[in-house]
């Protein structure tokens, strides 16, 4: 089955309003309607700065799809601080990267509550970008797959069965994220053919039409590589997201 790839940047904690429209337009400018074609992307701003980033989308007809980097599970309600699913689907929102490793890490998000997220992102015609990976201690010691094995058992967990043909997973290993250090292509192979196949378990119909992004210092200089294995469809970029011309670059990885 040909699937989309989605190359997804996330901007995490950084820029504000005028700084993210300055990088949306900076972007733009880079990447050619052609470029658009065979990928998918998707922008992730932080809050503050998502309606700034969908007035431009919409009133300059840019081909990003409109992300968010995290939601809350529920739809409204006492919980201060919070951002609702309901909010960002008002905003024009498509894709929500939710259980973050830097969420699990610093912010104490398990399975569970990854797994409510992702199906509140889904009940509002949204697509969950669902992240695990493991830590360097944890691949050391040969755990990596059945970790990964549980996070995506876990964070899949209140997913309604057909949703799952939908949705998108990141596979990023910790370590890997920010440090610069890369998953060799044929390791992130093997672990996103691993959770091809626990997603197939779960499902028949969703084993070929899952999305699994690779995440993880993902740069010009090893997308295509990183893009070549059979089930990799895409990545989740953090760093290189930040700067217009190497994300473009990333995003043509085809000609990179
Ligand atoms: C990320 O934020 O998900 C990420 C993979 O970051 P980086 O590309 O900087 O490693």
């Amino acid at each position: 089955m040909a699937r989309t790839p989605l190359i997804s940047g996330n901007w995490k904690m950084n820029l504000n309003h005028f700084e993210a429209i300055q990088l949306l337009q900076k972007l733009s400018y880079e990447l050619r309607d052609h470029d658009y074609d065979a990928v998918e992307v998707s922008l992730h701003p932080p809050y503050t700065d998502v309606r700034s980033v969908q007035t431009v989308i919409d009133a300059d007809r840019m081909q990003f799809q409109l992300g968010a980097q995290n939601c809350h599970a529920e739809v409204s309600g006492a919980f201060t601080g919070e951002i609702s699913p309901a909010m960002l689907a008002k905003l024009d929102v498509n894709y929500v990267i939710v259980g973050h490793s830097e969420r699990r890490a610093l912010f104490g998000e398990n399975n569970e509550m990854v797994a409510a997220k992702a199906a509140a992102v889904f009940g509002h015609e949204m697509t969950p970008i669902v992240c695990v990976g493991e830590s360097l201690e944890e691949r050391e010691s040969g755990q990596a797959e059945a970790i990964v094995e549980t996070q995506v058992r876990g964070s899949l967990a209140s997913i309604a069965a057909e949703k799952l043909e939908e949705l998108v997973i990141a596979y990023e290993p910790v370590w890997a994220i920010g440090t610069g250090i890369t998953a060799s292509s044929e390791d992130a192979q093997e672990m996103c053919s691993h959770i091809r196949n626990i997603v197939g378990s779960m499902r028949k119909d969703a084993q070929q039409s899952v999305r699994i992004q690779y995440g993880g210092s993902v740069k010009p200089s090893n997308v295509t590589e990183l893009m070549a294995m059979a089930d990799v469809d895409g990545a989740l970029v953090g760093g290189a997201s930040l700067e217009a011309e190497s994300f473009a670059r990333i995003v043509n990885y085809k000609a990179t």
